[in-house]
């Protein structure tokens, strides 16, 4: 029987169609005036909605909002050659950003903007139930774990936070497209992702009672 205030575990069908009502929210949304009348599509975010293993960026570029989909340029295709260096594709993760609409002229997302999306990226965490979340890159990862220290300090350190009600072990890495500009980056990317597969299969942190 169910505690109060606990929450029906939901099957993996009825948490994606739960997913599906999200994304059927947002792309409609235009809680961000600015961003809802320039962009081409809303970019949800796409993969496995049963993905043990979650990408989190900043925000859609230009091939993001002209294709609907994230992470389509050079640092997407760097993003699934290191994905297929460890035996994944992109069918096996969900790949999403902070911000679902692209910040015009890809200015940085204004504080409001990431406060009125922050709850389609909790929603999709609840959802897909990933027990890995990879930041990727500075903006993401300062967001998530709410603390100012920079990417080059906390890449590759996993530890375990909660984001809206799930519990999962975040996981800083280098944004691909600082990789793409440095060699030594790339580097330290490759070395943080040969950590995944092992990450992925530790037993998912306890969850927070609802
Ligand atoms: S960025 Fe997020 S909150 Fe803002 S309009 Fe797009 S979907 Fe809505």
């Amino acid at each position: 029987m169910l505690q109060p205030g606990q929450a029906p575990v939901q099957s993996a069908s009825e948490r994606r169609e739960a997913l599906k009502s999200v994304w059927a929210a947002a792309r409609v949304c235009v809680r961000c005036p600015e961003l809802a009348s320039a962009r081409a599509h809303v970019v949800f975010g796409a993969g496995n909605a049963d993905a043990d293993l979650m990408f989190v960026g900043e925000a859609p570029g230009a091939n993001e909002d002209a294709q609907g989909l994230p992470f389509v340029g050079h640092a997407g295709k760097l993003l699934d050659r290191l994905l297929d260096e460890i035996g994944l594709a992109r069918g096996d993760v969900f790949i999403a950003n902070t911000l679902k609409c692209r910040p015009p002229g890809n200015r940085d997302p204004q504080p409001i903007e990431i406060e009125n999306c922050r709850e389609y990226l909790y929603r999709q965490v609840e959802l897909i139930e990933p027990s890995v979340i990879c930041t990727l890159g500075n903006f993401a990862t300062k967001l998530l774990r709410d603390d100012p220290t920079g990417i080059s300090r906390v890449h590759g350190r996993p530890e375990v936070l909660t984001l809206g009600s799930r519990a999962v072990r975040l996981y800083p890495l280098y944004h691909p497209a600082a990789a793409l500009r440095a060699g030594a980056v790339l580097e330290a990317l490759r070395a943080d992702f040969a950590r995944i597969p092992d990450l992925v299969a530790m037993p998912a942190p306890p969850q927070p009672p609802r």
